[in-house]
């Protein structure tokens, strides 16, 4: 079975982003960019699938600018075996909104045909959280998102998910799609031999006019914005003040 994860370079998630002057974005120049954590994740979660004898190849793909293919080999570094990357033009960069990420995905899929596709449950530039949904639907596949457990055995596999109440598990028919929650596992950090082999495992260039995709965005972006800064606090002397203060903020009763 293979098992095809989709990794998405993003600002890295130890970076404080800066909102361009005028509003329109954020700014990404000489800013540190990283594979998306929730990826990372779902590379380390298909690398044991494969370890365990259950996967037998793991693809990548992104779909970004050209800078995407150090993302890819971030993912080969960490033990997949080959990778897709669909270029998009650099002003694009981080914007090819979710549906039209699905649907190059679906179009990958149709090609390679995996078992199972594991996503992130959410990329923490845009935090959508559509991808995997849409690529299930566009797929007419079976969906197992915000996993913290994946097993499969035969031609099922089994998700428990990490659900407002506690967990949930379901067992999809494969071909499914899985999306991966913080505690399904802790990615493994790449050796300076696998860095070194990654750069002789195949990478192949495509467009999404390969796939017959249009990337134009259909969401217009009105403004971006910092949050407010936290204004700052005051100290109580005791309990009582404590107390007094927060039922006069309507906070206790
Ligand atoms: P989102 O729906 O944008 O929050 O993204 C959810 C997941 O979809 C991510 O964790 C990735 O696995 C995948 N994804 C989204 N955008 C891309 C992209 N440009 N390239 C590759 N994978 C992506």
């Amino acid at each position: 079975m293979k098992v095809l994860v989709p990794v998405k370079r993003v600002i890295d998630y130890n970076v404080k982003p800066r909102v361009k002057m005028d509003g329109t974005g954020v700014d990404l120049a000489n800013v540190k960019m990283s594979m998306n954590p929730f990826d990372e994740i779902a590379v380390e979660e298909a690398i044991r699938l494969k370890e365990k004898g259950v996967a037998t190849e793991v693809v990548v793909v992104s779909i970004g600018p050209a800078k995407a293919q150090e993302t890819c080999r971030t993912a080969l570094a960490m033990g997949a075996d080959r990778a897709i990357l669909i270029q998009t033009p650099d002003d694009v960069g981080s914007t090819v909104e979710p549906l039209a990420v699905a649907k190059l995905l679906k179009a990958v899929a149709d090609e390679e045909q995996p078992g199972l596709v594991i996503l992130g449950k959410q990329a923490i530039d845009d935090d959508s959280n559509q991808t995997g949904q849409m690529l299930a639907a566009l797929m007419g596949r079976p969906q197992g998102t915000f996993a913290s457990k994946v097993e499969v055995s035969g031609d099922t596999v089994t998700v428990t998910r990490e659900v407002d109440g506690g967990l949930e598990t379901v067992a999809l028919a494969i071909p499914a799609i899985v999306t991966t929650d913080l505690r399904l596992n802790e990615p493994r950090y790449a050796s300076l031999p696998n860095i070194m082999k990654a750069k002789s495992k195949p990478l192949a260039a495509k467009t999404p006019a390969d796939y017959g995709v249009d990337i134009a965005p259909r969401l217009e972006t009105l403004k971006v914005s910092e949050p407010p800064k936290r204004s700052a606090g005051i100290k109580v002397a005791d309990v009582d003040e404590l107390v007094a203060k927060l039922k006069a903020l309507g906070v206790a009763a």
